[in-house]
């Protein structure tokens, strides 16, 4: 072990240098710095990742939650396929960002997917009886 301070060499466990009186850190407790250091740096990565991840969830939860309403008048499978993958994006910003964020877009696309699919049908149905009575 060597002074931080001169580089003297010292007696293991001395608490000051005996050449210059300087405090000692022993070499423990910069790893534990270190290794502290880096695992914040790893959470840090984590959360900035799991953030970004998490806007994408957002963005794209809601533009498909938008395509539900937009393919009403498509066959039924398309909305409901646009409603299913919004409700996994909403289990996404549940888990990753925000559970109420993911709540309401959870419930928001159920509740579209059922109105835009009976909207729908009830459009659809009103066209054919205008076009064949
Ligand atoms: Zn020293």
């Amino acid at each position: 072990m060597y002074c931080s301070n001169c580089g003297e060499k010292l007696i293991d466990d001395s608490v000051f240098c005996h050449a210059c009186g300087a405090e000692v850190h022993d070499g423990e407790g910069k790893k534990t710095n270190a290794f502290e250091q880096t695992s914040r740096t790893n959470v840090d990565m984590a959360y900035s990742g799991q953030e970004s991840k998490g806007t994408m969830y957002v963005v794209f939860g809601w533009i498909l939650f938008g395509l539900t309403f937009a393919f009403f008048l498509c066959q039924a499978w398309l909305p409901i396929v646009c409603g299913i993958a919004a409700i996994v994006m909403g289990y996404f910003i549940y888990i990753y960002r925000s559970k109420p964020h993911g709540i309401v877009l959870m419930a928001l696309a159920l509740f579209g997917t059922i109105f835009s699919v009976a909207l729908g049908h009830l459009v659809k149905m009103i066209i054919y009886r205008s076009l064949y009575f």
